[in-house]
């Protein structure tokens, strides 16, 4: 490459960079995938390390991306807030780990954390009070958004002492949360992160009060010396913050520092074993409930962070050793349309079977136009694929155009199912017919599923067959067809039609708060619906009225319910072929309202301040999320894994490794016979009985 050519090349990488950079972090809308972008970086940076003399002081390899946004006010930060150097095999950490002890001439002890995937915050506290959170922004200025900062429950408001102390952390929100929100939103993120920062850049913190963002923090920064990282990240344990417990520590086999008592949870090691503690971190990223996209490793003593000191972009002191994403190479063969039970229009890839990372890939969601639009996507392209976090499939990038001419892909003009013109919204698109069939069937999925109504022996084939051969059109009609006409039909014996019948008498008896979240709302799930009922809206009638006045301060007024919530609700609510369907159902005899003494705040709140995990199944809870719904109503916290946090395991028959990790913490054990002897004698205490 003659010298021009360099000097060309730099400029452009750097153009290009750039304007990918604002399209990531201020507009929130990639126009590569992270996979692109980093060879691109990596191409930067390697070009003006070769090339010095050639590199703009502009360059975005000497910044960090910035992600100022003029919606909020802008703050100076009082402390560094930079990006990480980045490597990508355990070669390159040891390399870099070796270098830097040279530099420092000193026998280094590598603290090595999990590398969160979220969003960067900085929290900044005076006299023990949190006073300001802040995004990372340019590094130097910020986005002030302590609103939203303080609806996180695991962001202390107060710490233990009255101190002056400006601390780093990573704003997450973890997998099943994410999982549960993002199929009741009307427009669903691509991932956690994504989702964690449209959540902080929300204007009403009442909508984001709504996610249940969480937090670890793993910096901190006193105007005094405290010792060493280690003893920080203690500190902040002590003064309130949450701390990962996920943390290594690595010293030489002669260095002192190896026999220093530290957390039990934390794993120490000499640096001999680091490969192996990387490999390990790697595989067991999978079952962890958030989302991390790599290891971060410091050097913990602090005089040598400090004459190791910052380049424009990221510290000396401490390295990204950044997961790749296991990958595989196909064909795309076909882009089917999916019409969700909202209406909205989902493009999947049919590709040519790829087996990456230990499964066989098929389908890959594309999400929507502006996606395929940004890889630039046509039928017949070879791609890469990889999986994110290891599990969610991704088509990551165009590695050969198709020899056929095939442009890239748009999306039809109308549904696919029943024929609606499609409408634009943000950058989805929508069948807004309510009588589309595929949302009618996704309905249905939706409305007998186990988290709802839990219909059972209304599998989706069962649903199908209905629909397809005309017994039902819509939800109502599964309570007025006549199931007796099934039994001329393959598959439906005197056995089955009894127990569908069963199934749809027992539906009758689900209290509204099941039946409320079961009519597919978008953004109304289980939550919302309670956090309605619970503040008074305890009957259809109620929201109806609700929604005829067309305010939605009377529903904002609800902790929790944000005006997006409140606005959907008013619009479905004011939807005729809704309000029918409705009126249909209660009819039939659906539970419409919620009595005043069955209602959550008349339960006794005894288990308020506990932390129940339910595992296993059970005779008299079915499905196991009313075991659940039990719990909460007496004020008690549910989560899915059993963690140092549980105070009591629920246990039905075959509660499996829950079981094992429990009594490994010493959490109480509560079987079903118990537990209803709690839920009896405890409403017996209360009622004086
Ligand atoms: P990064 O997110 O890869 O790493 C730095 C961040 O890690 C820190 O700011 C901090 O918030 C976080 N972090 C999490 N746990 C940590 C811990 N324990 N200790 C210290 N820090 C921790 O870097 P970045 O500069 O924020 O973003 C760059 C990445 O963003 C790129 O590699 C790329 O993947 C993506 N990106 C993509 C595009 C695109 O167009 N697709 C554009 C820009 C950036």
């Amino acid at each position: 490459m003659s010298v021009e050519d360099v000097k060309k090349e730099i400029r452009e990488l750097s153009d290009l960079l750039t304007l990918y950079q604002h399209a990531y972090y201020v507009e929130n809308a990639p126009k590569v995938s992270d996979l692109e972008y980093d060879r691109l970086y990596d191409k930067l940076v390697k070009l003006e390390h070769e090339y010095p003399q050639y590199r703009f002081p502009e360059s975005p390899s000497s910044r960090v991306g910035s992600d100022l946004n003029s919606d909020f006010p802008e703050v100076e930060h009082t402390i560094p807030v930079l990006s990480l150097d980045k490597a990508y095999s355990s070669d390159d950490v040891l390399d870099w780990m070796e270098r830097t002890a040279r530099k420092s001439n000193r026998d280094l002890t590598f603290v090595v954390e999990e590398k969160i995937d979220g969003a960067s915050i900085v929290l900044y506290y005076e006299k023990g009070l949190l006073v300001r959170g802040v995004t990372r922004g340019n590094g130097t200025v910020g986005n002030d958004i302590t609103p939203n900062i303080r609806t996180i429950r695991s962001v202390p408001l107060k710490l233990s002492e009255p101190i002056d102390i400006a601390v780093r952390g990573e704003i997450f929100l973890p997998l099943e949360s994410f999982e549960k929100i993002n199929t009741e939103m009307d427009v669903p993120y691509a991932n956690p992160r994504n989702l964690a920062a449209g959540t902080l850049r929300r204007q009403k913190s009442s909508e984001a009060a709504q996610v249940p963002l969480d937090i670890f923090v793993y910096e901190g920064f006193l105007a005094e010396h405290v010792g060493d990282h280690i003893e920080i990240l203690q500190y902040l344990t002590r003064l309130g913050f949450k701390v990962s417990s996920r943390i290594g520590v690595f010293s030489s086999r002669n260095n002192q520092e190896k026999n220093r008592n530290l957390p039990a949870l934390w794993t120490r090691g000499v640096f001999e074993d680091l490969e192996s503690y990387i490999k390990r971190a790697v595989e067991s990223r999978k079952q962890l409930p958030y989302e991390i996209d790599g290891l971060v490793l410091k050097v913990n003593e602090l005089d040598v962070r400090e004459a190791l000191g910052y380049t424009g972009h990221h510290p000396r002191w401490a390295i990204a050793y950044k997961f790749v994403s296991p990958k595989g190479e196909t064909v795309i063969k076909a882009i089917d349309v999916q019409v969700g039970r909202t209406g909205r229009v989902t493009p999947v890839a049919r590709v040519d079977a790829v087996r990456i990372g230990g499964s066989t890939i098929s389908n890959v969601t594309l999400h929507n136009q502006d996606y395929i639009d940004m890889l630039e996507l046509g039928i017949g392209d070879t791609v890469s694929v990889s999986r994110r976090g290891d599990v969610i499939p991704a088509v990551e990038e165009v590695l050969e155009k198709n020899d056929r001419g095939n442009p890239v892909w748009k999306m039809p003009l109308i549904c696919p199912s029943c024929g609606t013109p499609l409408v634009r919204i943000g950058s989805h698109h929508f069948c807004r017919n309510p009588k589309c069939p595929a949302q009618i069937k996704g309905r249905l999925y939706h409305f007998v599923g186990r988290d709802q109504m839990d219909i059972e022996n209304f599998g989706p084939e069962t649903v199908d067959f209905l629909l397809d051969n005309g017994f039902i059109r819509d939800i109502p009609d599964l309570y007025s067809f006549n199931y007796d006409n099934l039994k001329d039909f393959p598959g439906f014996g005197e056995k089955k039609i009894e127990l569908m019948k069963k199934g749809i008498e027992k539906s009758k008896k689900m209290p509204f708060s099941r039946v409320l979240p079961s009519l597919g709302i978008p953004e109304v799930g289980k939550k919302a619906a309670s956090l309605l009922i619970n503040a008074g809206f305890r009957d259809i009638d109620t929201l109806l009225a609700a929604a005829d006045r067309g305010n939605s301060e009377v529903l904002t007024e609800v902790k929790g319910i944000g005006e997006k919530t409140a606005e959907i609700i008013i619009r479905e609510f004011s939807n005729p072929a809704f309000r029918s369907m409705i009126a249909a159902l209660k009819e039939k005899g659906l539970s419409f309202s919620e009595a005043e003494d069955t209602a959550a705040d008349k339960y006794p709140q005894t288990f308020s301040g506990q932390v129940w995990c339910v595992t296993g199944s059970f005779k008299n809870f079915k499905p196991r999320s009313l075991a659940a719904d039990e719990i909460e109503k007496r004020g008690g916290r549910t989560v899915s894994a059993v963690t140092g946090k549980t105070t009591h395991l629920l246990a039905g028959s075959g509660g499996g490794s829950k079981l094992s990790k429990a009594a490994s913490l010493a959490i109480p054990v509560v079987s079903e016979e118990v537990f209803i002897k709690m839920l009896r004698n405890r409403e017996g205490d209360s009622n004086g009985n």
